[in-house]
């Protein structure tokens, strides 16, 4: 059997770029302070970096998937200047309420499931990191390790943790990348 790899799970708004509410326009796409630092140490310790992203600004007809592939496309661009490559990116295009119930759509583990079976990831030595609860829940709900930045959406989803712990809190994507204990 091939060894089993490591993968750090990325939400992409607020986490990788600045939350902007259905994000349509490549022009706002906006990197946030330290990301750059932040994969790079990540990719160093071996892990793959995959972007797993809701999109449901598709589902509700406020953009295509074509321009979604435009952001990410400006996304790649801006790290590839950087010398960091993203080893893949999954998103939902879905909304329960415009295009039915998916299994991919955080709070699910659906894209989490599809990356495991692609690059055959151990997830319970892998990571998500996101800004908001159903990034830590889809974490939870494929058994990984979960991690909520304070960026984006964090500080006011911290306010919510009765319901779920994530394992840890950090600022942000650097602060996480230079301070866990890998493996
Ligand atoms: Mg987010
Ligand atoms: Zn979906």
């Amino acid at each position: 059997m091939k060894d089993k790899r490591y993968s750090i799970f990325l939400d992409r708004d607020g986490v990788i770029n600045k939350e902007i509410n259905y994000l349509s326009n490549p022009d706002d796409f906006v990197l946030l302070e330290g990301v750059i630092d932040a994969l790079k140490i990540l990719k160093e310790k071996g892990y793959l970096l995959i972007v797993i992203t809701n999109q449901a600004g598709i589902a509700r007809g406020y953009f295509s998937e074509a321009r979604l592939n435009q952001i990410h496309k400006k996304m790649n661009l801006i790290l590839k200047k950087n010398k960091i490559f993203l080893d893949d990116i999954f998103f939902c295009p879905h909304h329960p309420m415009f295009t039915g119930i998916c299994e991919c759509r955080k709070p699910n583990p659906g894209m989490i499931i599809k990356a495991k079976e692609k690059y055959n990831i151990d997830l319970k030595k892998s990571y998500i990191v996101g800004d908001t609860l159903n990034d830590i829940k889809a974490g939870k709900n494929a058994g990984c390790k979960t991690v909520l930045v304070l960026t984006g959406h964090g500080i006011k989803e911290k306010k919510k943790l009765n319901e779920i712990k994530p394992d840890y809190i950090y600022k942000n994507l650097l602060e996480f990348a230079e301070n866990i204990k890998f493996k």
